[in-house]
């Protein structure tokens, strides 16, 4: 049966008001039909079928049962008929989780239990293919030590417990989750000459101070353990092969791989616990006291040191080698402009059943792939290419999509209009995005054409009116530093780390956004699976098909529009934002730095900016602009993204290329807008302020001096009468 909203009846009259940037008024007319008949195609039946296949078996990248996923999602996308390509690459990884062991050895002999109870009522939790928790890319090693506690196990953790004069030096280090990237951890232990790391969540921070914990509650239990990967090398992807793709070992094209033993590989053994096993640690320490803020929610007062008479063994033994590994492109070719790419994405390796993570994102670009499939069939197909892209091996470190970027460089630098990440992007109820600038208006005008289900508010109504316009997908979005809400509309957040928009956007410079709907989330766990989504996340299954129609209708707006719908304004006005925290950064140890060159830079962007999207859409609006003068416009369009694409990229890691956005490298999760500001600020450094305050005024000139090209583009080409007549 198909998908209807209750309040079909009041589609026209809301589809009639909506906004629509970069169309004429007759093929905005022609669009408004296309969108009607696209969403008709929803079906919230076929969303979770496709849910429930993928997702009734665990599924780590490099298993066979992995390899079904990746054929149920080529067959389903073949069946829709799109073309469908495999793009194999050789990644070098762990094999599994290999042999884990964590025990108490003295005072008492006691094995620490790392594995999910099996329970009752949720059949998944039983299935013999479930692992124990486990960490990606830790290094193996059998020791036994005693423990320190370190808080997070963030770098100022670190260098708390050193001027406290507390030595991790031989000891197993006890970090909990949160504050940074996982793998931070274990880096910053193994620089302090830790032994090893157990990694464990503190119910401070997850679980019974937040709720009712699972499987009664959607909150982590004492025995819901967090995986993750820790590889932290200085670029995104395969460890072997930064800036390259990982062909095939066997294939005809070679590629350079870096020597393992040059790799910067944790060497330490890490393992994560629940904290129904780290208590066992905890209570038993002896040490001092923790300063302000290291306490965590488990009812005893944490310690420093865990004293000689604690000793801890800890043995992880995870093999490592190349595994082939596959990208999967669907693709639907575009009527009139077939070399102008959209892209959608999202990953299909899961940590274990992956009903959330990712799976929600892939079943719902399934059933968008049938969506437009479809009408394809019936003739209405989409002027620009549309691919659909699940990438393999994101868990262990966004690996595949960054391969395949890597692999199609050039011909994504000329072709990709944007990269849209759907990771995980239909696990719960409260929408959310971060984007780049110019996708932000696009963004908004979508939501703003889609209802919330079983309600008479637009997705966008809802977003805007949530406690926390910016909860929604957890994936790859910072809620550190989002831009400020403008003019009410919701927060929108940065891109930062974690999802596998970063090789699209902080190394090709391609406009990217990453969305959907969230909620709570056992994150990581093997518990992230259908029973939690039918209990906790959607039981009426209706929030895929609204995700899709947000996500189909960006699609289809990008794919038709006369010019492309890219808010360049929003450029002047994000920068800005971003322009004051650097300074606001900076002038904490240099209080005479200003920003204000880049400030008037800025305002030249902005007005540029304003008098492009005038001439612009009064163009548009009497139809004044031909096919190859549109077509020139939206070359130049695709190029804006990229005039912060900087050769030498940042100091932290050349393999990031654009001087406006990163992640973290740090956090490795968080979002770092103005990035190179970003990384000398951290450093409290002035040396390199002059070279950076000229490489991004080069920057902001290039985007202004393209915007001001095209205005004046336009002004040559002022004439009346052709746009209209395009088939759609
Ligand atoms: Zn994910």
């Amino acid at each position: 049966m198909k998908y209807f909203f209750i309040w079909t009846l009041t589609f026209c009259s809301l589809s009639a008001f909506a906004q629509m940037s970069g169309f004429t008024p007759a093929n905005q007319v022609k669009q408004e039909k296309f969108e009607a008949d696209f969403k008709t195609q929803q079906s919230s039946e076929r969303f979770k079928k496709h849910l429930t296949t993928m997702c009734s078996v665990p599924h780590t990248a490099g298993t066979p049962e992995n390899e079904k996923v990746r054929d149920y999602i080529v067959e389903t996308m073949r069946k829709a008929g799109l073309q469908v390509e495999l793009f194999p690459h050789d990644v070098y990884m762990p094999k599994g989780p290999g042999e884990i062991s964590v025990e108490l050895v003295e005072p008492i002999r006691q094995p620490l239990n790392n594995r999910e109870y099996i329970l009752p009522e949720d059949k998944y939790s039983g299935h013999p293919l479930i692992t124990p928790g486990w960490n990606a890319y830790s290094g193996s090693g059998d020791v036994t030590a005693e423990v320190v506690y370190a808080n997070y196990g963030r770098k100022e953790d670190f260098e708390q417990l050193k001027a406290m004069g507390v030595s991790v030096q031989g000891k197993i280090v006890l970090a909990r989750y949160g504050g940074n990237f996982r793998g931070y951890k274990a880096k910053h232990a193994q620089a302090a000459g830790a032994a090893g790391v157990i990694i464990y969540t503190d119910p401070a921070d997850n679980g019974y101070t937040k709720g009712i914990t699972f499987p009664e509650g959607n909150q982590y239990s004492d025995f819901t353990i967090q995986r993750g990967s820790l590889l932290t090398v200085d670029f995104t992807g395969d460890p072997l092969t930064p800036f390259e793709p990982a062909l095939p070992l066997d294939g005809p094209k070679k590629v350079k791989r870096t020597d393992i033993k040059d790799v910067d590989f944790h060497k330490i053994p890490v393992t994560p616990l629940p904290w129904g096993s780290a208590v066992e640690i905890l209570k038993r320490m002896t040490g001092k006291g923790v300063p302000a803020g290291w306490q965590g929610g488990l009812p005893l007062a944490y310690r420093l040191e865990g004293g000689t008479a604690l000793k801890v063994r800890l043995n992880v033994k995870q093999e490592k080698g190349f595994v082939r590994t596959y990208q999967i492109v669907g693709t639907l070719t575009g009527s009139e402009f077939p070399d102008e790419w959209i892209i959608s994405g999202c990953h299909y390796d899961a940590w274990s059943f992956g009903a959330t993570d990712p799976n929600s994102g892939t079943a719902m670009l399934l059933t968008l792939s049938e969506s437009l499939g479809e009408m394809a069939k019936k003739g209405q197909r989409p002027k620009r290419t549309i691919k659909i892209c699940h990438w393999d091996i994101e868990e262990y470190g966004v690996i595949g999509s960054t391969e395949w970027a890597e692999q199609l460089r050039d011909e994504l630098s000329t072709k990709a209009v944007a990269y849209m990440n759907y990771d995980a992007a239909v696990s719960g109820k409260m929408f959310g995005a971060s984007s780049s600038p110019s996708l932000k208006k696009l963004l908004i005008e979508a939501t703003q054409s889609v209802q919330y289900p079983d309600s008479n508010k637009t997705v966008y109504e809802h977003w805007l009116g949530q406690k926390d316009p910016r909860a929604g997908s957890t994936v790859g979005i910072n809620s550190a530093a989002p831009v400020k809400a403008e003019n009410d509309e919701p927060v929108i957040g940065n891109l930062g780390g974690g999802s596998d928009h970063i090789a699209f956007y902080m190394h090709l410079g391609i406009p990217s956004l990453g969305g959907g709907t969230g909620g709570p989330t056992l994150y990581h766990s093997q518990y992230d699976d259908l029973f939690y989504y039918d209990k906790f996340v959607d039981p009426t299954y209706k929030m895929g098909p609204m995700v899709e129609q947000v996500v189909g209708t960006m699609s289809l707006r990008l794919a038709n529009a006369d010019v492309l719908p890219f808010d360049v304004v929003r450029y002047a006005t994000d920068l800005n934002t971003h322009l004051k925290t650097v300074e606001k950064s900076i002038k904490v140890y240099k209080p005479d730095f200003s920003i204000e060159k880049l400030q008037n830079a800025v305002a030249e962007l902005r007005r540029s900016a304003e008098l492009y999207e005038t001439t612009m859409k009064t163009q548009l609006a009497a139809n004044q602009l031909d096919n190859a003068k549109a077509t020139a416009l939206n070359k130049e369009l695709r190029n804006l993204e990229k005039s912060f694409l900087d050769p030498k990229g940042m100091a932290y890691g050349a393999w990031y290329r654009s001087l406006y956005a990163s992640s973290d490298p740090y956090s490795g999760y968080a979002s770092w807008m103005l990035p190179a500001y970003m990384y000398e600020a951290s450093l409290k450094s002035t040396a390199n302020l002059p070279d950076l305050e000229t490489r991004h005024q080069k920057a902001i000139k290039t985007l202004n001096d393209k915007i001001v090209g095209m205005t004046q583009q336009l002004a040559q080409n002022a004439k009346t009468g052709v746009l209209g007549g395009g088939k759609n």
